[in-house]
């Protein structure tokens, strides 16, 4: 085996590990990527919706200004350079539930806090195929990616401009010499750990309180095919083929089993008949674990014993959003000293040593 050096070594490749890659590759550094997809494969089961208002009453999300015009340039580029697509802005359409509802986003209509977010309050019907006789208000910025391609596409990526291995890295073979850290063959500056829910293996990092939330989807097929995403009780994302659906999510903490349950199965199709009238079939159901943290912020930065070894992880429920930006504060604080905010830095965690 021929020996390689590289500025930094990147476990995982989700979301996180991708956008980071395609930040390092971009700054001219070396680097090489070590991913074994597993059972959990949560960035390729996400249905890759962004949405700047969130939450069961709506509100902006956190940094949605930063993070939003951060992703729209982001996705593009990539798809420019590999001449591929995955990024799919498409307006959000939230039925309303009760004429209280109407009326509080009418009056959203002149709050500043909305501008350029509030594209249209509907009173009445937009869709025949949906249950909102109310109307409802279509949102701007959002959208989705495809997540699978664009892994794939990061993944091509990697291997053209860099060294890409589909194994598990196995944590005990990483070996901290003097300045540099040396796993197998591989010598590197730095090593990322990317990892999601699976950091709580990492010997540094398993430390910090990463709070898995699993969640299900569906896929389905139904006469409902317009070009728009719908989200009520559950969300409706346009797939591959006309009238195809992917359908979600589930949160739920307490279960940490791999695969598809009856709850959550019936959980979704409870929610989807409130929201769709036609009929539908289920194709497919997918699973995945999200790494939340206790105050659903990322986590990234070095460890407080050892500045080799870093971390980025943390996305939650919102990795498409957070990934982009996130990865472009991380690599300018690696290669320029640019500041973290506390409220990201993995050093807030006062449990690793
Ligand atoms: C059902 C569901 C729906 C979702 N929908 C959305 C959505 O619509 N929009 C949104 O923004 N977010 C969504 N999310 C959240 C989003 O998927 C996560 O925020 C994101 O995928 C986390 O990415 P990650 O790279 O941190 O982790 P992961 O996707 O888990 O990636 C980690 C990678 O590292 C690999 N790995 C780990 N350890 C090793 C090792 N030792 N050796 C080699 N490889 C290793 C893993 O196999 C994996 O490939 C959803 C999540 C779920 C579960």
């Amino acid at each position: 085996m021929s020996e390689i050096t590289v500025d930094y070594l990147i476990v995982g490749q989700g979301l996180a590990g991708s956008c980071v890659a395609w930040q390092l590759l971009k700054a001219g550094k070396r680097i090489a990527v070590i991913d074994q997809r597993s059972q959990n494969r949560c960035s390729i089961v996400a249905a890759g919706l962004f949405n700047p208002v969130t939450g069961q009453h709506l509100k902006k999300t956190w940094l949605a200004r930063e993070t939003f015009e951060y992703l729209h340039s982001f996705y593009p580029e990539i798809e420019q350079a590999a001449k591929t697509d995955f990024f799919y802005p498409l307006p959000l359409y939230r039925p309303f539930i009760s004429v209280e509802e109407q009326n509080e986003w009418l009056s959203h209509t002149v709050d500043p806090v909305y501008d350029g977010i509030l594209k249209r309050v509907n009173g009445h019907s937009q869709y025949a195929g949906l249950h909102d006789s109310l109307g409802g208000i279509t949102l701007a910025q959002s959208g989705f990616i495809n997540t699978q391609r664009f892994l794939d596409t990061v993944r091509e990526i990697v291997i053209k401009n860099g060294y890409f291995f589909d194994e598990r890295c196995d944590y005990g073979e990483i070996v901290l010499p003097k300045e540099s850290v040396q796993y197998r063959n591989i010598t590197a500056r730095k090593i990322l750990f990317c990892e999601g829910v699976h950091t709580a293996a990492n010997p540094w990092f398993s430390g910090i309180p990463m709070r898995p939330l699993k969640g299900e989807t569906l896929e389905i097929k139904s006469d409902f095919a317009e070009q728009v995403i719908v989200n009520r009780g559950v969300y409706m994302v346009p797939g591959k083929e006309k009238g195809e659906w992917k359908i979600g999510s589930t949160y739920n903490a307490r279960d940490k089993s791999e695969g598809n349950t009856a709850n959550g199965i019936e959980e979704l199709k409870g929610k989807l008949k409130q929201l769709l009238k036609s009929e539908f079939d289920i194709i497919r159901s997918d699973w995945g674990i999200r790494p939340t943290t206790p105050d659903r912020r990322p986590i990234m930065g070095a460890h407080p014993t050892d500045n080799r070894l870093i971390i980025f992880n943390g996305l939650g429920t919102k990795g498409v959003s957070l990934a982009p930006y996130f990865s472009d504060i991380l690599v300018r604080w690696l290669e320029n000293g640019a500041p973290v905010a506390k409220e990201v830095d993995v050093t807030r965690f006062k449990v690793l040593s």
